[in-house]
């Protein structure tokens, strides 16, 4: 399965904002907020509408807040895979 690094606490969020280069703080995963407008589902249609749907495929789009310009903005972050169960990684055993 796919997981997010950030979601899982193996990696800190280091993204800082485009305005003023200031460290941003992570909301969490914009899919927390369910709101019937989601930005996330705006990114999906524009991404499947380029005929382009894996760009937005293991990517974790997160909410983030800049202290300093007090504004928030998106980021897609790169999810990484890990098998489901240890009988995949016997898979390459010998
Ligand atoms: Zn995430
Ligand atoms: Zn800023």
């Amino acid at each position: 399965m796919w997981i997010c690094p950030v979601c899982n606490g193996l990696e800190s969020l280091t993204y800082t904002c485009p305005q003023c280069a200031n460290p941003v703080d992570d909301l969490g995963k914009l899919s927390d907020y369910d709101e019937p407008y989601s930005p996330y589902r705006e990114i999906n249609d524009m991404k499947l509408s380029n005929g382009y749907p894996d760009l937005v495929q293991h990517q974790c789009i997160h909410l983030l807040h800049c202290p300093n310009c007090k504004q928030e903005m998106q980021v897609a972050l790169d999810e990484r895979y890990v098998p489901d169960s240890p009988d995949q990684l016997s898979e390459y055993a010998p």
